[in-house]
């Protein structure tokens, strides 16, 4: 296929290298100077759209996604496909798809699941939103760049999907920690509490998979001095944007709620940059 990709950061770029690389002919663009052995990169936004199967945007927000279609669309061919990968709110996902069909073109909104090695690896998850013969017609895309790619429902059901994961993930995080912290109080042992959770009613992926203590269980950021993997200011991110889908649905989630605060609260003292299970560290901090 012929694809256009626009935002080539720390996850776009790996996502496109392996499009290429799976011999599709890809054009890149992002707002910032970028190169690539692997396709071409234009400084021009609408020559990368220009005659293009699929347009793929991976931005930093629903403001960026938005501003680049408001370029784009009356540029694309008929038949082409837009897939917005970026993590956004849903309200601008609903707003970017029926911004598509006015123009007559099919969009689907597919954020991601995996973090920077699941884009560099291919093993990234898609949890899609839109009509499921576009999402047909691009499954092999998201084969060649994912493990996995459901589709959720109508658009913005993937944004309205990766929001709840995120906001279990950030709680779950949360409620690791605050077990390890407790457990130091308590006296007990850093790998006896990874061996018992981790086989118990406590296991989860923020335990088993990604431990937020050092030299316990598979590596994980703690034991790279917490450098991400998954930022504090993106799992920040997801939280607010679950905290504001919460308000505007009039739903009642608490520990959706505390946790963007805590996360909040770490990011303004120490966190910003730091993996988000270096939360434990606020945690701890707070404990003493
Ligand atoms: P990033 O900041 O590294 O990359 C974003 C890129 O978009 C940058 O290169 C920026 O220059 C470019 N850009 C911004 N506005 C643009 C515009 N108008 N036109 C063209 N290019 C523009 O961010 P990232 O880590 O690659 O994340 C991208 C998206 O993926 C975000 O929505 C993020 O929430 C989501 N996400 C990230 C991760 C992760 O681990 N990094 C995991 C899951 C989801």
């Amino acid at each position: 296929m012929k694809i256009g990709f626009i935002g080539l950061g720390n996850m776009g770029m790996p996502m496109a290298k392996n499009l290429s690389k799976a011999g599709h002919e890809v054009v890149g663009f992002d707002l910032v100077e970028r190169q690539s052995k692997l396709f071409l990169i234009s400084d021009q936004i609408l020559d990368t759209v220009l005659d293009k199967d699929v347009v793929i945007t991976m931005l930093p927000d629903g403001s960026s996604v938005l501003s680049v279609y408001s370029k784009i669309l009356e540029n694309l061919k008929p038949d082409t496909i837009l897939i917005d990968c970026s993590t956004i709110d849903v309200l601008s996902a609903q707003k970017c798809a029926s911004l598509a069909f006015e123009s007559k073109l099919k969009a689907l909104d597919a954020p991601v699941s995996g973090g920077i090695s699941g884009a560099e690896n291919g093993t990234l998850t898609f949890m899609v939103g839109g009509d499921s013969v576009a999402f047909d017609c691009v499954l092999p895309l998201f084969d060649i760049m994912g493990q996995k790619a459901i589709l959720c429902g109508k658009n913005g059901a993937g944004q309205s999907m990766k929001i709840c994961n995120n906001m279990i993930l950030g709680i779950s995080m949360i409620g690791v920690c605050e077990a390890f912290s407790l457990a130091d109080k308590l006296g007990i042992d850093h790998s006896k509490m990874f061996e018992v959770v981790s086989a118990a009613s406590g296991s989860c992926w923020s335990m088993n998979t990604y431990c937020p203590v050092p030299n316990v269980g598979p590596k994980t950021p703690a034991d790279n001095d917490y450098k991400p993997g998954f930022s504090t200011d993106l799992m920040l991110k997801d939280l607010s944007l679950a905290k504001d889908a919460a308000e505007n649905t009039e739903s009642f989630t608490p520990l959706g709620r505390s946790a963007f605060k805590l996360y909040k609260e770490y990011f303004e003292n120490g966190g910003k940059g730091q993996d988000f299970s270096a939360i434990i560290k606020f945690i701890n901090m707070k404990s003493s």
